[in-house]
């Protein structure tokens, strides 16, 4: 395969190229992986950055809506939008499929637009660097924001939050009791909290709730780095398309402070620096496995081990020594 011509028409911004690209990227295949590797590199010279964006939410909180609304409120404006889905458990989730086009009518049909559903068949381990590298192309191919759709559970959240500049959490208007039940590390996550559904007989109830959620921000912490204000809570209507200047502004200028106080540079630095470890802790694992002696002899070790012949330190040395 001929990468460094797929790179090119990436960066060119040819769509088809890019879908291809991530598909490649997606692949488990050993030579596929080899090239998804020239071409991730070949693509990382072209130096962009879109502004990315998380997205999550619970299944029926409004995800599709808002980012069918939100997408099209953005390419109005000139802008560039792409939509990644992340969902590690499966493609399917709570009866609503991530980034599923359907949902998002419009968005999808535009030119300004593109929009990639999570795959129904990825690895475990590979979700992370699936969606990361998808992010990337999505940036070398020249898209002004990346918007990151995840599902409301497990590690998602935090692996997401690992890949993006900006994190939005979506929720539902809700009693105080529902309030209590959003997991503490996701609210730590977050830097927006969208009320969605603020429209019609559940506004009254999207207003407490984001007084709630406001002042529970308060308590739970300030980000040292961030400016005075943030985290924040706001009311937004997906279905009625209220709220969205209010976000975009908001999410903006948190961008615009980061970038100036050089938070944004520290933050993907880390982040770059943290998926090289990955890759290697992954690299290891994979040799565990893959190398059949090394494999066998891990088994025969681990025989040993549990039969009191060998201790765990010395049979991990061994291993470890023959990794090299
Ligand atoms: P997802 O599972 O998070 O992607 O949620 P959907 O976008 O599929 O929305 C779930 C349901 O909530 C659908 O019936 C939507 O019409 C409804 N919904 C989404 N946004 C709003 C909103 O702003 N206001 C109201 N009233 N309903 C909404």
């Amino acid at each position: 395969m001929d990468t460094g011509d797929l790179a090119e028409r990436v960066m060119a911004g040819e769509r088809r190229a890019l879908a291809r690209a991530i598909t490649l990227v997606e692949s488990a295949r050993a030579d596929h992986r080899e090239a998804a590797t020239a071409l991730m590199g070949e693509v990382g010279k072209a130096g962009r950055q879109a502004l990315r964006i998380g997205l999550s939410g619970t299944p029926g909180v409004g995800k599709s809506t808002f980012i069918e609304t939100f997408g099209l409120f953005l390419v109005e404006r000139g802008l560039k939008v792409a939509v990644l889905a992340v969902d590690p458990s499966s493609a399917r989730s709570g009866g609503s499929i991530l980034g599923d086009k359907t949902r998002m009518e419009q968005l999808s049909r535009h030119p300004m637009a593109f929009i990639r559903p999570s795959p129904s068949q990825t690895q475990l381990g590979g979700v992370a660097r699936r969606s990361r590298e998808a992010v990337a192309l999505c940036e070398a191919a020249g898209f002004d924001l990346v918007l990151v759709e995840t599902v409301g559970v497990g590690q998602s959240e935090t692996m997401v939050a690992g890949m993006v500049d900006l994190f939005l959490l979506l929720l539902a208007p809700a009693g105080g009791d529902e309030l209590q039940g959003v997991k503490r590390g996701i609210m730590e996550i977050a830097d927006i909290l969208l009320i969605n559904k603020a429209d019609g007989p559940l506004k009254d109830v999207a207003r407490r709730t984001c007084a709630d959620y406001a002042g529970a921000l308060r308590l739970l912490r300030k980000r040292s780095q961030d400016p005075e204000g943030f985290p924040k809570a706001l009311m937004v209507s997906a279905v009625e398309a209220e709220g969205l200047k209010k976000a975009w502004a908001e999410i903006e200028a948190l961008a615009e402070w980061r970038r100036k106080t050089g938070t944004w540079e520290r933050t993907r630095a880390e982040q770059a620096r943290h998926w090289f470890e990955e890759e290697v802790r992954h690299g290891l694992l994979r040799r565990l496995t893959e190398d059949k002696p090394l494999a066998a002899r891990m088994r025969a070790l681990g025989e040993a081990v549990a039969g009191g012949e060998v201790s765990p330190a010395e049979a991990a040395a061994e291993i470890l020594a023959r990794l090299g």
